[in-house]
Formats: structure tokens, C-alpha cells, sequence
């Protein structure tokens, strides 16, 4: 069966153009420069699911026309990736269902915290003016079903802290990471796609930069890899035609089809 992998947004964290800045690439027309916060959306005919809710989540949605959403997985819970969480009252609203939000229980517990009235609302007295969610905590590398998408979680090293790349069939989406641990590599065998964290060509702290994600698709050996989290230092024209075969750099509404 197959699978439609759309990636909605593949910008670093604050978005291309950026605000405030005069360079080239943030005044480009190539829309393959401009860049929505990272996110991504899974869907079949029957079942659709998306990848974290930044700041740009509703143009995303309504971009993509995205209808209806059975679960949000959460990669991490930095403001790139979570702040769009309100924006899910959308629909919610037209569902009438609570939607299931999947993450690490450091991050449910943090989402909890920060988010406190989506949560509080015991008597309903919001009704559906306020996002409707279900935490759900990702225990480890349990696959986790959702309608007819088996997603399987791959726990990555972000920086100081961690992030969660998600498996789907042969596609991977590895956003945020600088590193992937060992014990997450059996995960990723045998991927014919893979979206991954590679911000620029300088190296980053808490970012793949394009040669160490590079290296990774190598050692994984998969035949397509789409470089995301992009920076304002990469023009696509300019920098595709340095990459080596088999490696893209991703741009918003580009569809990935893989198979379960
Ligand atoms: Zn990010
Ligand atoms: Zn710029
Ligand atoms: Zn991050």
C-alpha cells in the first residue's frame, strides 16, 4: 500500500525569508527559497496524520488543504515545531473528537505545563473554541498504529537534549537531530527515502550539517535524501548542483511516496 509523505515546511527555525534580513536568498522569487518552519503530513486516502504544528501550521493545512487529522506526532517541543498547537482547535472543531497528540513523556509533561489551558478546560466551559487534545506518551520504540500508517519512532540526539524522528514503511523523517544514536540505527534499515536535519554546510551545535547528514544517508545506505531545516545561506539553484546523486535538498510541498 502506498503512502503520500508531504513536506509542509523545511525551514530552520525561524523561517526563510527571515525577518529583517537583506540577503539574496530571503529576497529570491525561486520558491524552492522560501521556507515554512519544519512539518510534514502522512496521509492515505483513509487516514492522515501530521508531523508537528510550528508557528505556520494553519497556511500549511490550508495551503495543502489538509481536511481532517487522525493523530499529531510530535518530533520535540522547541517553539519551531509546537507553537502552532492552538491552531489544531480547527479541526477539532469540525470533528467534534479529541485528537490523539503522540510524544515523549518529558515532552507531554512539558506541553501540559506550557499549554495549561488546552488542558484545564474540565467542565468544557470552552467547548470547541479551544484545541481538544490527547496526550499520548511514545514509550521507547513501540510502533504505534494509526489507521492504515504503522509509524515507528526513532529517538535522535538534539543538541543538549533529544528529539523523535518517525519511521513510516521505507520513508524516514529525521528532523532536529545532531546525531543519531546507535541503538536507533536497526530502525532505519532498508529506507528507500529519507528526510533529514541538515541546516547548511557549516557545522551547528544542535543541527546535521549537509556533510554529516550526507555521511549518514551513506551509512544508510538509502538511495533518495532530502536535506531539511533549512537556512538562509542555502540558494537551492546554487547548492543542489553541489550535492552528490541520490541527495536533494527538500522544499515546501514536496511529496515523497513510499510503501508500507
Ligand atoms: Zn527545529
Ligand atoms: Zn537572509
Ligand atoms: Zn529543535
Amino acid at each position: 500500500m502506498d503512502f503520500t509523505l508531504t513536506l509542509l515546511g523545511t525551514g530552520t527555525s525561524h523561517g526563510v525569508p527571515m525577518i529583517g534580513c537583506d540577503c539574496p536568498v530571503c529576497h529570491s522569487t525561486d520558491p524552492r527559497d522560501r521556507h515554512l518552519r519544519a512539518a510534514a503530513w502522512v496521509h492515505t486516502d483513509d487516514t492522515s496524520v501530521l508531523i508537528d504544528v510550528g508557528p505556520d501550521l494553519r497556511e500549511q493545512v490550508i495551503r495543502q488543504h489538509v481536511m481532517r487529522v487522525d493523530a499529531v506526532f510530535l518530533t520535540h517541543t522547541h517553539a519551531d515545531h509546537l507553537h502552532g498547537i492552538d491552531d489544531l482547535r480547527g479541526f477539532t472543531r469540525l470533528c467534534r473528537q479529541a485528537l490523539p497528540l503522540y510524544a515523549r513523556k518529558h515532552d507531554t509533561d512539558f506541553i501540559r505545563n506550557h499549554f495549561d489551558y488546552i488542558f484545564n478546560d474540565h467542565d468544557f466551559k470552552h467547548g470547541w473554541f479551544i484545541p481538544r487534545i490527547e496526550l499520548r506518551d511514545l514509550d521507547g520504540q513501540d510502533l504505534i498504529r494509526v489507521g492504515a500508517l504503522p509509524i515507528q519512532p526513532i529517538p535522535l540526539v538534539h543538541g543538549h537534549g533529544h528529539a523523535m524522528g518517525y519511521r513510516i514503511g521505507n520513508v524516514a523523517y529525521l528532523t532536529d537531530c545532531s546525531a543519531i544514536p546507535e541503538s536507533s540505527y536497526p530502525l532505519l534499515q532498508g529506507l528507500d527515502a529519507m528526510v533529514i536535519d541538515g541546516l547548511r554546510w557549516t557545522p551547528h551545535y544542535t543541527h546535521l550539517c549537509f556533510e554529516q547528514a550526507i555521511a549518514e544517508a551513506k551509512r544508510l545506505q538509502v538511495p533518495k535524501t532530502y536535506l531539511t531545516h533549512l537556512t538562509h545561506d542555502i540558494a537551492y539553484a546554487e547548492n543542489q548542483a553541489k550535492l552528490p546523486p541520490g541527495v536533494f535538498l527538500a522544499y515546501d510541498g514536496l511529496d515523497i511516496t513510499g510503501t508500507l
